[in-house]
Order: structure tokens, then sequence, then C-alpha cells
């Protein structure tokens, strides 16, 4: 995620490394960079140069303390205005309401239906709310169709009509519905084009009459660029969104439109979506995506996601385990399905500081663990639990199965050798401290 503007920033701030203080020579040195930076991640002109006014009036304008050197200044200051641009303060999603209910808005294939289940699950599964999910296109059967299947994978219930040609019935029926089942927020996917038109516009906007929405949604795909700033830009003055969700965000985004659509449409982006799955979901926190972008990683986020996939009872089970030395490949193989649950690998790593740099380049494949799974999965269920009883045509077996060979089979093994070891070490509180006085 915006690899090459960080890269950038990091260059325009070499033009300060090593100076001691802030002149007016140095700061429109290390600006023209940062400008070039934004509107190389396609970031408009007018915004590129306001953003880089204020860093200067800032720079200048502020006493420089000893302590801090010119770049950790700059740095600052970058980052202040970078929050700022992207809106300062987080903006919470309105879901509240007898039943909450939900619009989306937003053109063919920028994530719609995607999202909507994403939200549904999301709203379901961390704020405890029953959602139902409304299908409104009544031009594609399949989007239609494409919601039941998410639907029933999230254990969602899906209302839709494919009789009825009329959006504003569907969705005025689906309210009704959801009223009379108990079902508190109401998540409406509709129709999208693939180019803005009157007629989509209209509908959308005569659904939200109609219905009244606790919050209607813009939805873009954050890879097009600036023609996303121009989509919010229409979509908002015929609708008056409350909020924007900038989807794809883990491709390679030049991260543009996370920059520059709070400054175009004055509304906040409330959700970026980083993947396929249903889980790839991240509120939207300008501070964190500020961090993010000036390589300070975001801990705060990776730590919550590790949270989340935490299960108190089951972490006590596996200390008990690790203390007798007991720790087997099914306990790794439920560690490892854990942290894929977390996410993508790369979109982790770059989450810890100084990671996306190092990475930068680096091909890590979405499902990194696919070989050490596939070679776990092939061992039976002694194997798992006693590897020691590993030989070598039990190895040659398992390397045949997970379709691997005796190498990688070996160096799992040794690598759980060594986890083992490690963990054995650092569960016993007496080595725990030696290991750090021999760090002092
Ligand atoms: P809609 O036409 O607006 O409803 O768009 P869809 O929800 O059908 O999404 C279009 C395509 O984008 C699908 O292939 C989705 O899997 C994909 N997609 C949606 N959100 C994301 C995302 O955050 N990241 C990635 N990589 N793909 C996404």
């Amino acid at each position: 995620m915006f690899d090459n503007l960080t890269e950038k920033f990091e260059r325009a701030f070499k033009v300060l490394k090593g100076q001691g203080q802030i002149t007016e020579i140095n700061v429109a040195e290390t600006l023209k960079e940062v400008r070039r930076a934004l509107l190389d991640a396609d970031v408009n002109f007018k915004t590129a140069k306001e953003f880089t006014n204020t860093v200067k009036e800032k720079a200048l304008g502020r006493d420089v303390l000893t302590a801090v050197s010119p770049g950790q200044l700059m740095t600052k200051i970058l980052h202040e205005e970078l929050v700022n641009l992207m809106g300062g303060e987080e903006v919470e999603l309105k879901y509240q309401g007898n039943p909450g209910i939900i619009l989306m808005s937003g053109l063919q294939g920028s994530g719609k239906t995607t999202f909507s289940g994403k939200l549904a699950n999301f709203l379901k599964n961390k704020k405890g709310k029953n959602p139902l999910l409304v299908a409104c296109d009544v031009y594609r059967p399949a989007a239609i169709d494409q919601l039941h299947v998410l639907g029933e994978q999230l254990g969602v219930e899906v209302y839709s009509n494919k009789e009825e040609k009329n959006p504003v019935k569907i969705a005025e029926a689906a309210i009704q519905h959801a009223k009379s089942k108990g079902f508190n927020v109401v998540i409406v996917d509709t129709a999208g084009r693939l180019a803005i038109d009157e007629q989509m516009m209209n509908e959308i906007a005569d659904v939200k009459n109609a219905i009244k929405p606790t919050e209607t949604l813009f939805v873009v795909d954050s890879m097009t660029g600036q023609d996303a700033v121009n989509t919010a830009k229409a979509f908002n003055d015929r609708i008056d969104f409350d909020g924007v969700v900038l989807t794809k965000l883990d491709g390679d985004t030049r991260g543009g439109a996370a920059l520059t659509i709070k400054t175009v449409v004055d509304k906040p982006i409330k959700f970026v979506g980083t993947g396929e799955k249903m889980e790839a979901l991240d509120v939207f926190y300008p501070k964190r995506m500020a961090d993010r972008i000036l390589g300070m990683g975001d801990v705060v986020s990776l730590v919550e996601r590790a949270q989340e996939q935490f299960d108190e009872e089951e972490a006590r089970k596996l200390q008990k385990k690790i203390q007798k030395n007991q720790f087997d490949f099914n306990d790794f193989l439920g560690q490892l399905q854990q942290i894929k649950k977390m996410g993508n690998v790369k979109d982790l790593m770059g989450m810890i500081p100084g990671m996306g740099k190092a990475l930068k380049g680096v091909e890590i494949e979405d499902d990194a663990f696919k070989h050490i799974e596939a070679i776990i999965l092939s061992m039976s269920p002694l194997e798992r639990e006693n590897p020691a009883v590993i030989d070598g045509s039990r190895k040659k077996r398992i390397a045949k199965g997970s379709g691997t060979n005796i190498q990688e089979v070996n160096k799992l093994l040794k690598q759980f050798q060594d986890t083992r070891k490690m963990m054995k070490m650092m569960s016993n509180k007496k080595n725990m401290m030696s290991m750090m006085k021999q760090m002092k």
C-alpha cells in the first residue's frame, strides 16, 4: 500500500539529512520533492500545492528546537498535515436506528456488493447487530445472486425480489420485512453503471428519498486515482452522501484518492477495503494511514487485528502445552491458521515500522504458508503429535503427499524444533530474565 509514495517522501527528507537547521532553502528543496511525490501519487495539482504551502508556513514559522533535527521536525509537520488532508479525526459510521439503514452508491465494479457483505459481517461480528442485506440491482440478476452467495457464506439473510423492477419498492418492502422480523440494520446494495449516468443517479436519489437512510455511503475503487475523485464529486453533487469507502487499497494503488477525496467532497472516508475476503475491511483512521504513508508502520492496527483473533481460553491451553514441551504440529497448524485470518501476509508485515521499506520488491505470495500447511496436512495424526517418529521413509511419504520435497520437509522439521525450544525458553520466567539480562 502506497509503497511508492513512502519511498519518495523518504527521498525528499534526504535533503534535510545532516542539516543543522531549517532554512528557507532546504525547506523549499524538500517540499519540491514532496510535491512531486504527491503529484506522482495522483494527487491533483491544486491540493498538492496547497498542501506544500501549508507545510512550508508551518516549518518556517516554528521555533526550531535544538532537540529536534530539521528532518524530524519536517516529518512531524508532514504527518500532521497528512492527517488533516485525510480528514483529521476518524468519523464513525451511523448504523443505529429502528432499523438503521445504510444505502450503497457507486459505479459498477467499484466493490459495492463485496463491501455490502463485508459491512454486514463487520456489524454482525463486531457490533453485535442483526443485519439484513438487500439486493436492489434490478438490471443484473447476477448481482442479486452474488449477494445471496455472500449472505449464505456469512450467515446473513438477503432480501431480494427478481419480479419487482422498481428499486424503491424493493427497498421499502425490505425495510418492512426487517421491522417485522427484528433485523436492526438494513444494508441496501444498489445498481451501478460502468460510468456516471443520469438514470442511475436518479434511481439512487429516489431510493434515498424514499427510505431516508441513516447513512449513505459512496464506494469507490482506489486504483482509479483521479477518476475516483471526479466520480466522488459527481455522486456527492447529486446524492449528498455521508461517507466514502475506498476499496482495493491492497492493490498497487498510488494513494491519490485517499489523499484527495476529503478535500474535494468534504466527506470523510469511513472504511477501506484491503482484499477480496470478507474480513478484508478496515475502519479508516487518518492518523494511522499517515503513519503508514510515512513508513512508520501501523502497530496499533496490527495489535488490534491480533486481538480479534485471540482466544484467551485457547491461549491458556497452549501455554500449558508449551510449558510441558507438548507443543505439536497440530498447534503449529492452528497458529498458522490464526495468523492467516489476520490478513494478507505482506499487508501485515507492512504494519511493522520499517518493514514496508524492507519488503519493497519482495514477492510474498498471498498464501505464503501454503507449503508448510500442505506438509503438516500430509502427516499422520501420530506424526503431528510426536514429530520424533518422522524418519527417512516417513519424510519421503510426507514430501510426496504434500507435493514438496525432502529438503522442504527437513526445513520445516528444523523450524519446528527451533520454535519449540524458543517457546519453552520464553515460557519460563527465570530464563526470560536471564535472556533479557544478556541482551542489555
Ligand atoms: P460492484 O459491481 O460494485 O458490486 O463490485 P463487486 O463487489 O462485484 O466487486 C468487483 C470486483 O472487485 C470483484 O472481483 C471483487 O472481488 C473485487 N474487490 C472488491 N473489493 C476489493 C478489495 O478491497 N480488494 C480487492 N483486491 N478486490 C476487491
